[in-house]
């Protein structure tokens, strides 16, 4: 996977550079420890342009998580909107994956740096993964426990716990892992949010223990729309091999299948699941097909 070549152009404190000539600081706290924030945000080629799914969602909750960790931080959701699009543009990219990241400055001391650099960039990531269903574990690592980190920020430092899990999951031959919080229930997987369907209702845990994802409120949202039923609450693992289907659903992987949870096939195909009416849903609203207003 190539992330830039000679001709790719990042934002970098305050300018428009080629991302071969980009530098960051050695002393930075984010490469130390980790203390750094960023956001993952897709854009998409609709009928209507190009187009960045939830910028101000995704903006105001990198801004959240600055205001948490207290790193300085002071660009508006319109501004960070404005220049995504203008890296998109400078890129000649639409369908495309952007990564802001917030880099804390100078600082050896266990305490919040003084100022911070933001970087946007921007590369074509068309699929996450690259099976139409996974295949799932249960991790033997939990999520970082909410006494210990600020969970709803979404921190550098946090993701590796993330990368622990993946790579346990995929050397015991899954695709994906499922992790579950300091108590034992269900939380998410290691870059993406949890639901599972039973006699036609979704489940999902509530916030507190999990990132609080853009793409699993706009899950919600169908939900509500299209009238499927959902609950949020706190479930074992035990509970998911009894499930019909179940599904992970973020910005990058977007809305995707699960096909059995620790080699138990789920009972229902994905295509009769709820789950796959939500994806349908999901993908008609970041194209912008459901809300197209077409001159025929
Ligand atoms: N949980 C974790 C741990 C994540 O890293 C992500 C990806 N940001 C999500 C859930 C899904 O969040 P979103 O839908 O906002 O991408």
């Amino acid at each position: 996977m190539d992330y830039y070549n000679e001709d790719t152009v990042l934002f970098l404190d305050g300018q428009f550079i080629k991302a071969k000539d980009a530098s960051a600081d050695l002393y930075s706290q984010t490469l130390h420890y980790g203390l750094g924030v960023f956001e993952g945000i897709r854009s998409y080629h609709t009928i209507n342009g190009t187009k960045i799914f939830k910028p101000y969602e995704h903006f105001d909750r990198l801004r959240k998580s600055c205001e948490l960790m207290s790193i300085p931080f002071d660009y508006s959701s319109e501004e960070l909107t404005q220049l995504s699009y203008q890296i998109l543009e400078k890129n000649n990219l639409s369908s495309a994956y952007l990564r802001p990241l917030v880099i804390a400055g100078e600082n050896m001391t266990l305490t919040s740096p003084q100022k911070s650099t933001l970087m946007i960039c921007a590369w074509k990531w068309d699929k996450y993964f690259n099976h139409r269903q996974l295949s799932v574990c249960i991790s033997s690592y939990q999520r970082p426990n909410p006494k210990s980190v600020i969970i709803d920020a979404k921190v550098c430092g946090h993701y590796v716990n993330s990368i622990l899990a993946s790579n346990e999951a995929r050397q015991r031959g899954f695709d994906e892992a499922l992790m579950l919080d300091a108590s034992g229930f269900v939380a998410e997987g290691p870059g993406a949010n949890f639901f599972y369907e039973k006699d036609g209702v979704l489940y999902t845990p509530p916030r507190g223990n999990i990132l609080p994802g853009i793409t699993r409120q706009v899950v919600l949202d169908i939900c509500y729309e299209l009238e499927l039923p959902v609950k949020e609450r706190l479930f074992k693992p035990e509970e998911l091999f009894k499930a019909d289907s179940a599904f992970f659903c973020g910005t990058a992987a977007g809305i995707v299948g699960i096909s059995s949870i620790e080699g138990e096939k789920l009972n229902k195909s994905w295509k009769t699941s709820l789950g796959a009416i939500v994806q349908e849903a999901y993908q008609n609203m970041v194209t912008e097909k459901s809300h197209a207003y077409v001159i025929v």
